[in-house]
């Protein structure tokens, strides 16, 4: 398979507007396990790493010390990468063929695997989630921009028969809507990347990523490996910047088309408002949650007990999806939070995430740390409700440790119940009936995951159709797939990610309807 030579990017450059910004250089970083790599510190323009008038301090959570400074976009940089992205989206990318499209990714998702272990540390180091954990994210990053790689030439619309006589022919075309505007938080830098950019470019459109601010290293890092992945100039920018600022700008400007954006529910409703007020961008919004695991009296316990620490303490609880609420069929509630608490004593610790032996890492900024204790503090001072283990903070003297904590006995109206913390603080309350847990699972703003822990297919299937969820997890949790659709109800957002279904929120579909 050939690159074509038509599709040089050189050509649509010389047209750009003069961009008055400094080359910027990476750093060599030394990672905490022995490994050594060069960290680009610029924002990423078509293909480039450029320097601004503006920093920020990236933190290592894990020590709170200073990592590096890394460089924001400001308004004219955006404007700058919008228009970069707007000339390549029209001069090469909406009508590359779709081959070389595949061609690309593949080799970008080749270059990934090439650098896995770098990547995997980046992340823990500037995430503070475990090694074993980045090196699966890093895993599903690859897979996903493959997996995506191989819708390229199957984007196609269809033909309809309507009317008697052969009086009229009808076809569709699924067409790319323009310069994306993405956002991202902090809980999965990497992957949510991938997510974001993969469906966006494979279906012709080009994009303006911005990542979160605490996390932008990985990011920038994948900014180097698009360059020699042969990805034409200008199909991603990467732009590091404060969410009130870059993030604003990005949300309110004229010649984005389409906001994809990962965060809180309440950004996730300014995010609404802003991409409908200058020119109605389309939009896909995956936000928080609040999500019920239930189990059932007729569960395999062991099992069970990995698949609750899987929901809620995975990536320290800092999941969309996370499992925070359980609900436990009151014949075993008693056992289950005995077997749960030995369970989370003996085999989840938590500390240096590039330490194999612990389960959970760092919190990964200071002001996520600050909201989790608060929580604590509520379960703590609430009466009525038992602390069955953790709610001691932190074990380190420095670094955003939180223990698994677990509060059991809380009732429906608690504010534990009712809010998302994303943290590792679980719920455990009792439930008598099926018909009662359906209830209690359904009794959220959110709705974006749930779990089902039974041996009986049949009580869980039903259960699922009643949920009012994105996602119903039988008998595992936080389980992801590329292949698999994700995304919520609710409060929890629209429009999903993965799968084929991720690729409609990047297209629009053209109909001709023709006489014959
Ligand atoms: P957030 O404020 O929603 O941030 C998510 C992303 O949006 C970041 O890139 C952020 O930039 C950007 N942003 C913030 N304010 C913005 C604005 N006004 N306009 C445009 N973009 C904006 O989330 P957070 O403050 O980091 O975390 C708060 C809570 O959100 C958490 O406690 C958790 O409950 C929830 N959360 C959910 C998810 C999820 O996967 N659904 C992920 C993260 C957090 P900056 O990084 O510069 O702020
Ligand atoms: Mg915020």
């Amino acid at each position: 398979m050939k690159f074509n030579p038509r599709l040089s990017p050189l050509k649509f450059i010389k047209s750009l507007s003069t961009y008055n910004r400094k080359l910027s250089t990476p750093i060599q970083i030394n990672l905490p396990n022995g490994l050594k790599y060069f960290q680009p510190r610029g924002i990423f323009i078509n293909n480039k790493f450029y320097e601004t008038d503006e920093t920020i301090d990236v933190e290592n959570p894990s020590t709170e010390s200073k990592i590096t400074s890394i460089f924001t976009a400001s308004n004219y940089d955006i404007d700058h990468a919008i228009e970069s992205a707007d000339l390549s989206f029209n001069k090469i990318w909406k009508n590359i063929e779709p081959l070389n499209k595949f061609k690309m990714l593949n080799k970008l998702a080749d270059l990934i695997e090439l650098n896995s272990e770098i990547l995997a540390s980046i992340e823990s180091f500037n995430n503070g989630k475990t090694l074993n954990l980045s090196r699966d994210d890093v895993q599903l990053t690859i897979n996903y921009f493959r997996s995506t790689a191989g819708y390229a030439d199957k984007l196609n619309g269809r033909t309809i028969q309507s009317d008697s006589n052969n009086k009229y022919m009808n076809f569709t075309i699924k067409e790319p809507i323009g310069v994306c505007g993405q956002i991202i938080p902090w809980n999965f830098p990497l992957l949510m990347f991938a997510w974001k950019v993969a469906p966006a470019i494979i279906t012709g459109n080009t994009t303006i990523i911005k990542p979160a601010s605490s996390t932008p290293l990985s990011a920038l890092f994948l900014g180097s490996l698009i360059v020699q992945s042969g990805i034409p100039e200008g199909v991603i920018n990467i732009l590091p910047g404060s969410g009130t600022k870059c993030g604003d700008y990005i949300l309110n400007h004229p010649k984005i088309k389409k906001i994809s954006f990962t965060g809180s529910t309440k950004i996730g409703k300014e995010v609404m408002i802003k991409s409908a007020q200058n020119n109605l961008k389309k939009i896909t919004l995956e936000l928080g949650g609040k999500s019920p695991n239930i189990v059932l009296d007729d569960c395999n316990l062991s099992e069970t007990l990995t698949n609750l620490t899987n929901g809620i303490f995975k990536n320290s609880g800092q999941i969309c999806s996370s499992g925070s609420r359980i609900y436990v069929q009151d014949t075993i509630y008693e056992k289950l939070l005995v077997d749960f608490k030995s369970h989370l004593e003996n085999n989840v610790k938590v500390g240096d995430p590039f330490d194999e032996s612990n389960y959970q890492g760092a919190i990964t900024n200071r002001k996520q740390y600050e909201t989790i204790l608060s929580y604590i503090k509520i379960g703590k001072q609430t009466p009525g409700i038992k602390l069955l283990t953790g709610g001691d903070g932190n074990p380190y003297k420095k670094g955003y440790f939180i223990k698994p904590t677990v509060f059991y006995d809380v009732p429906q109206d608690c504010k534990l119940i009712k809010e998302e913390i994303f943290g590792p603080i679980v719920t455990i309350s009792k439930f008598h009936s099926i018909d009662e847990v359906i209830k209690l699972a359904n009794d959220s703003e959110y709705g974006l995951g749930a779990g089902i822990q039974t041996t009986n297919i049949s009580k869980a299937l039903k259960i699922a159709k009643e949920l009012k969820s994105g996602t119903v997890w039988i008998n595992t949790y936080n389980d992801f797939h590329e292949q698999v659709p994700f995304g919520g109800f609710k409060q929890s957002g629209f429009g999903k990610e993965m799968g084929e279904e991720a690729l409609d929120s990047y297209t629009q579909i053209k109909a001709v309807r023709i006489r014959l």
